[in-house]
């Protein structure tokens, strides 16, 4: 009886390095039509690349080198019919457990930073170009300083880029550990700012491969949100104000001290799961309803503070959803409030 189990296994196996093989002819042809430089892995774990460590793998992961690789890829992942998922730091992700189908793009090698000037100028806009824009149509006025920097930039060093420069502005991200262009997409950031305060213009690609700058002010920036839909931030400039280094460090410590005291540490997380509803914040109300240490499987909900969830080990993304629901549920019938989830779910559900 045993045998036709081998069978259906030995089925499964053949199609799925049935699809492998297909995957990888149409990314060589891609390749090769499309002349792309960066790097290309089949069968990416995610768990790599994501703060949560969950996540099925990613059918393919591509790493652009450049805006001109960039606009491949979408090109060639267009023509091809070939869905597109867009890559930061993975901190406000969870990837189910069935991995990403298509193509992810990784913008970590998207990561040049530089000063482009101070607010006296006003250049104008460029017509549009695949160069990258820097400084382009930054707004006049305030006397600090326009840092230019590229999507995959991680927050910690645009931190201390700005810090060594004596430009302040920035220090509302000390412990946020995604890259600029996710934290832009999310409008990410704290009681004590948010990145709408910051950015003065922002450069997106569409999905054809075509450079718009938009102002901040052409951006409907929110709480966790920046309505960008179907574009990609590949780089922005963010005006901030003349400061002294030593006293945008000593504020910089004061935010990650802040942080410690109140957030879990050592075990891997996505950071807040649930947005805040206006009248409360959500910690509040999971902790008062006695969600701390809840767990299914290897996900819990942490002890230190109940809006996140840890990875005590091998936690899957199933977990984490059946906790999302337990608690999405019971805050409906207890308080009568819709929890809306801050983190992102992407991917496909697992076996
Ligand atoms: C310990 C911890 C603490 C945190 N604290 C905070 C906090 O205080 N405040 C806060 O706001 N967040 C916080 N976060 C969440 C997270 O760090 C932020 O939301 C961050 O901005 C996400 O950036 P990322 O590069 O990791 O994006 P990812 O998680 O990789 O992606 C998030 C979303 O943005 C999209 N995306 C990413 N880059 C681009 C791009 N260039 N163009 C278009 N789409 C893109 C992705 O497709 C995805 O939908 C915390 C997370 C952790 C783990």
């Amino acid at each position: 009886m045993s045998k036709p189990k081998a069978q259906i296994w030995y089925l499964d196996f053949d199609i799925y390095r049935l699809v492998v093989w297909l995957n990888k002819k149409i990314w060589t042809e891609i390749f090769h039509e499309e002349k792309l430089k960066g790097d290309v892995r089949f069968d990416e774990p995610m768990t790599e690349y994501t703060s949560f460590r969950i996540g099925g793998p990613a059918e393919v992961m591509f790493f652009p080198e450049d805006l001109s690789d960039l606009r491949s890829v979408l090109r060639g992942a267009k023509r091809n019919n070939i869905q597109l998922f867009i890559l930061g730091l993975g901190t406000n992700l969870l990837v189910k457990d069935g991995g990403i189908p298509g193509v992810t793009v990784n913008l970590k090698n998207l990561n040049k930073i530089e000063i482009v000037g101070s607010q006296g100028a006003n250049p104008p806009l460029p017509p549009f170009t695949l160069a990258p824009l820097r400084g382009a149509g930054f707004t006049k006025g305030g006397g600090g300083g326009i840092i230019y920097a590229e999507a995959g930039v991680p927050l910690p060093m645009l931190l201390s880029f700005a810090a060594r420069n004596g430009l302040e502005g920035l220090e509302f991200t000390a412990g946020i550990p995604g890259a600029l262009g996710g934290a832009i997409i999310m409008n990410a950031g704290t009681k004590d700012g948010e990145m709408k305060d910051v950015v003065d213009t922002v450069t997106l690609m569409d999905s054809d491969g075509e450079i718009k700058t938009a102002k901040r002010d052409d951006i409907s920036f929110g709480y966790r949100r920046s309505g960008i839909e179907g574009m990609i931030v590949v780089n922005a400039n963010l005006k901030l104000r003349k400061g002294d280094p030593e006293v945008i460090k000593e504020g910089i410590k004061d935010h990650i001290k802040e942080r410690k005291n109140r957030e879990p540490s050592g075990l891997p997380n996505a950071g807040s799961v649930f947005k805040n509803p206006e009248s409360v914040p959500a910690g509040k109300i999971l902790e008062e309803l006695g969600f701390k240490g809840f767990r299914v499987g290897d996900a819990e909900v942490s002890r230190v503070h109940a809006n996140f969830i840890v990875n005590r080990g091998k936690a899957k993304a199933s977990d984490v959803i059946s906790i999302i629901n337990a608690i999405k549920e019971k805050v409906l019938k207890e308080r009568k409030i819709v929890l809306e989830p801050e983190i992102r779910i992407v991917g496909i559900n697992g076996n």
